[in-house]
């Protein structure tokens, strides 16, 4: 009896894009047990608070989700896991914060 069998394509399928966009990059660092400690150490001495002073806290709410922000960022030479240089965020702080980050750095690159 005869079987049919698939046929292993020839060409395999390759990732052509030059710049990979993905949603987010993920910095490892923030994925460390360090940093998982510190944030869990920091909330529970600051409880889910947004320290951003430019925040008009419309979206805080009890148990927020919070961000650590490096308030002295990793690229410029910030303590990495020194509390002091760790604000805490809500969702919306952080999100204004990281894009205004991005806006003042692109604008740097091309001066
Ligand atoms: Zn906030």
């Amino acid at each position: 009896m005869p079987t049919i069998r698939m046929i292993e394509p020839s060409v395999r399928t390759v990732d052509t894009r030059k710049v990979k966009v993905g949603p987010k990059r993920v910095d490892n660092f923030y994925l460390s047990p360090g940093w998982r400690k510190l944030m869990a150490e920091i909330i529970a001495e600051r409880g889910r608070v947004c320290e951003d002073p430019d925040c008009d806290g419309r979206t805080h709410h009890a148990g927020m989700r919070v961000f650590g922000d490096h308030i002295v960022e990793l690229t410029d030479g910030g303590a990495p896991l020194d509390k002091r240089n760790i604000m805490l965020r809500c969702g919306a702080s952080h999100t204004r914060k990281t894009a205004v980050e991005r806006a003042r750095r692109l604008a740097q690159r091309f001066d």
